[in-house]
């Protein structure tokens, strides 16, 4: 291998959700990443359309939460990250904490910033293959420095 310091990079899709970004959290959450030793490798700000929040979170579309979240995640810009480091699927899933902020361990993000177990501030992919296929939703190899 040419690059030892690549050998076990990871990556991952992060999304400041719009609860977030309306709150001016961008900044603290990125700070953390950063903080952590957390490599941004993309980075972007959009507005989902309902059709495309339907679609990234196809994968809940049975969960009697579907409908609210992809409204909920369609009602304003959002942040787009790819992450990269080594673990770095599973050490973005400890910064973010529990789905549900009640069972977020303190210091984690959405126990110190979520108001709801909707709108909980961030995603994350939640393994190799979703962190490929959602990096891959928002972001060509191109965008990626
Ligand atoms: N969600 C919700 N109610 C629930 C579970 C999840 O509104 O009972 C929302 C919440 O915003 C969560 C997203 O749906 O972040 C995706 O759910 P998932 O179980 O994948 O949680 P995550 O991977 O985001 O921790
Ligand atoms: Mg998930």
């Amino acid at each position: 291998m040419e690059n030892e310091e690549e050998w076990n990079m990871e990556r991952t899709l992060s999304i400041i959700k719009p609860d977030g970004v309306k709150r001016a959290l961008a900044g603290e959450v990125i700070r953390r990443f950063e903080q952590a030793g957390i490599r941004i490798a993309a980075m972007k700000m959009l507005h989902l359309t309902k059709a495309r929040a339907m679609a990234f979170y196809a994968v809940h579309r049975e969960r009697p939460f579907y409908e609210s979240l992809t409204d909920f995640m369609s009602s304003g810009p959002i942040v787009v990250m790819v992450l990269e480091a080594e673990g770095v699927i599973q050490r973005n899933r400890d910064l973010m904490g529990a789905t549900n902020f009640k069972d977020a361990a303190p210091g984690t993000i959405r126990h110190d910033f979520a108001t709801d177990i909707e709108q909980n501030v961030v995603h994350g992919s939640d393994g190799p293959d979703t962190a490929q296929t959602e990096i891959a939703f928002f972001f060509s190899s191109l965008e990626m420095v």
